[in-house]
């Protein structure tokens, strides 16, 4: 899942409006910042298998340290003590990590049977991607949700407020479509891991964007 969740993270300034969109959005997207990296470092692996499902033509061959169960539920208790840590705010706190653990359920509705529960344990995945129209409703419907949830309690500081989140919004509808272009087989897990990487991009474009706007209660 991709669209997904950005969209808790936009979601996610309704219930924990203090907290910056930057960390809001990092905490349920960090399993995919930290998988290109673990790729680049040849602890986790993928490949290029056209037709693996209908929606991605990647085959999720490794990937237990950044995607597991049991290693996702360890990365949402170490990143929701930090930030309480550091802000001492409690509420935020549980949301940051909730929002963590909820990447590994939105993967588990989308991917195949790839997800492991524990490191080497059984591989799980509802396989909502072997549906293409159904990945891109459910995405995009999760989308508009979050988008409109962080619209209502935020409000632009000017043109730049607007002109920071709609062009996150765009972009990230055009990685969406030009995704889902067949990849080529040549394409390498190194490749794969450094465009990987641009996802990072988002967390100080998320901070640009808090920055612009302010909350409204
Ligand atoms: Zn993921």
């Amino acid at each position: 899942m991709f669209l997904g969740h950005f969209a808790v993270g936009l979601a996610g300034k309704r219930f924990a409006p203090r907290a910056s969109l930057a960390t809001l959005l990092f905490a349920p997207i960090f399993l995919d910042l930290l998988w290109p990296i673990f790729l680049l470092l040849g602890w986790e692996h993928v490949r290029v298998a056209p037709g693996k499902t209908a929606f991605t033509g990647l085959d999720f061959v490794s990937y237990p340290w950044s995607h597991s169960l049991h290693m996702t539920l360890f990365w949402a208790g170490l990143i929701g003590m930090v930030f309480r840590a550091i802000t001492r705010d409690n509420r935020s706190a549980i949301w940051v990590g909730c929002a963590v653990a909820s990447h590994w359920v939105l993967d588990w509705i989308t991917h195949g049977p790839d997800l492991p529960v524990w490191p080497g344990g059984p591989r799980v995945g509802l396989g909502l991607w072997n549906s293409v129209a159904g990945t891109i409703i459910v995405e995009f419907l999760m989308f508009f949700i979050g988008l409109y949830m962080y619209l209502r309690v935020t409000r632009p500081r000017g043109s730049r407020g607007r002109l920071s989140l709609w062009s996150m919004v765009v972009t990230l509808a055009f990685l969406y479509f030009a995704n889902m272009r067949p990849l080529p087989a040549t394409l390498s897990e190194r490749t794969i891991g450094l465009m990987g990487l641009l996802g990072w991009m988002f967390i100080p474009w998320a901070w640009w964007i808090d920055s612009t706007r302010r909350t409204v209660r």
